[in-house]
């Protein structure tokens, strides 16, 4: 054998190892540029969206206005009303912007800054109070499992304060504290059975640490509402009032609390004003928005490539507070926009069938992707894959998750990011992750994108688009694109 078959045929069984990738068209990656992308976050995180709360005015114009685009892209309709895929959440939006005074042992009372010193919870009840305070640790009460927060003390008719992380203990002998027992929503129920009006929560920082600021959050757990009982976030400093120890003294009884597994409740001589003034309603419709591009392949065409990212976000609270949610998740939802274009300019249509979806009420627990998962265009078992883009532009290097259950797309992005841009750090995790989650459990292969340091304004005020790192959401993007582009021509299973 000659040394050129020896070298052509070393040639030819490295072919045969390295795996073999659809390259994606030029003309699909040219039209996925930071400028586009930032310019859809702009219009996304404007205030005139009011924050992207799902079901509220200004989400479902942000979906009119995503369907539109999938509709001058000619993809086909995905929902069962257009673009649109509706379904029913819980839903409660401010009409006013909510109010926090303060008093100690003086009586003197201080106004605090709604954003800086204060939220209230998203599914939050209205009410106007002025109330005495009283210190709940962490507001748990099971002693049937050995540990009450409210033993031996009348808060009939005060506002409460405790924590808002939960112990990172069991109660008395217990493994575990009851199901769901610890979310906003039962602590505020725990509260109210107890007779309390009101509840202020806060975070304490962690030692050497700033404290964080209170967020914007709709989470809330599972059970009912408690409409007429106002649940406020508050800072830390503004708890410290409360306390009326100085400095310090949340971190000494949490510690206190923590080392010995007791309450150490008590009330407080300090006073607070709240009103929260909120529409509430069990079952509001909201929507998913839904564009297909169908495959080329008429056997492939049966199998739909998911690419996803949630478009909604916290909403505001009254005129005087906004959450922008430019990286969380205008930015995701601005990505799949741009792909679907970056798809249908490619010159050539893929093999399978590319299924763009922008998930509604992410925030409040995943209904979207839950509702989508449970309601797919084409059946999830025939689904070799799904994308989710969650805050991709804030940060300096690109994440891609679910590489410890999905390690062989994952290893594709890998790779394709190797040959391209090498942005991509080799930090994974497994299952889904977020909108992935419910795909994830439905027997999908997922990847999760997200950029590293994502997150330092989350739930904030502060995330705006002038936080972008323009630069690398483009390289996200595209990576994001070429990865798609090879699924959708059939690699990846
Ligand atoms: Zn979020």
């Amino acid at each position: 054998m000659s040394t050129i078959r020896i070298a052509s045929c070393i040639a030819v069984l490295l072919l045969i190892a390295a795996p073999v990738f659809a390259q994606a068209p030029d003309a699909g990656l040219a039209v996925i540029t930071a400028d586009k992308l930032l310019a859809d976050v702009a219009h996304l995180a404007d205030p005139a969206l009011d924050g992207r709360l799902a079901g509220s005015p200004g989400y479902v114009t942000a979906a009119r206005w995503a369907a539109d685009r999938f509709a001058s892209l000619g993809l086909e309709p995905g929902g069962e009303d257009g673009y649109l895929q509706w379904f029913d959440i819980e839903y409660n939006a401010f009409t006013a912007t909510p109010t926090l005074a303060v008093a100690g042992a003086d009586g003197a009372f201080t106004d605090c800054a709604i954003g800086a010193d204060f939220t209230a919870r998203g599914f939050s009840g209205s009410g106007d109070l002025s109330s005495s305070v009283a210190f709940v640790g962490y507001g748990l009460s099971q002693p049937d499992r050995g540990y009450d927060d409210y033993a031996g003390l009348d808060v009939t008719g005060k506002i409460v304060l405790c924590f808002k992380p939960n112990p990172s203990w069991a109660p008395g002998d217990s493994t575990t504290w009851a199901p769901d027992s610890q979310t906003p929503r039962q602590k505020s129920l725990v509260a109210q059975a107890h007779g309390a009006i009101g509840l202020l929560w806060f975070e304490t920082a962690a030692p050497g640490k700033p404290a964080r600021a209170p967020i914007g959050s709709v989470l809330h757990g599972p059970g009912v509402m408690p409409e007429r009982f106002p649940q406020l976030e508050i800072s830390e400093a503004v708890a410290e009032n409360l306390l009326g120890a100085g400095a310090g003294e949340a971190a000494r009884l949490r510690g206190l609390i923590d080392q010995a597994k007791k309450p150490q409740s008590r009330a407080l001589e300090a006073t607070a004003k709240v009103s929260v003034y909120a529409d509430y309603s069990a079952k509001h419709p909201t929507c998913n928005v839904v564009g297909v591009l169908r495959g080329s392949d008429p056997q492939l065409a049966a199998q739909a490539l998911v690419i996803g990212g949630h478009l909604d976000h916290v909403g505001r609270q009254g005129p005087g507070l906004y959450f922008p949610g430019a990286n969380d998740n205008a930015s995701g939802a601005s990505a799949v926009l741009r792909l679907a274009e970056a798809f249908t300019r490619a010159g050539t249509r893929p093999a399978r069938t590319v299924v763009f979806v922008l998930f509604s009420s992410e925030e409040s627990g995943l209904e979207g992707a839950k509702w989508h998962a449970a309601h797919p265009f084409l059946p999830l078992k025939d689904t070799p894959a799904m994308f989710n883009l969650d805050c991709v532009a804030c940060g300096d290097s690109i994440q891609v998750g679910s590489g410890k259950t999905s390690p062989e797309l994952w290893a594709r992005a890998r790779a394709l990011d190797e040959a391209g841009d090498r942005f991509m750090v080799t930090r994974t995790w497994a299952d889904g992750g977020a909108d992935a989650t419910p795909f994830h459990q439905a027997g999908v292969k997922t990847l999760y994108w997200v950029t590293t340091k994502s997150y330092p304004h989350l739930h904030a005020p502060a995330d705006l688009p002038g936080t972008l790192n323009g630069p690398l959401y483009e390289k996200l993007v595209r990576l994001c694109f070429r990865t798609a582009w090879d699924v959708a021509m059939g690699g990846g299973s």
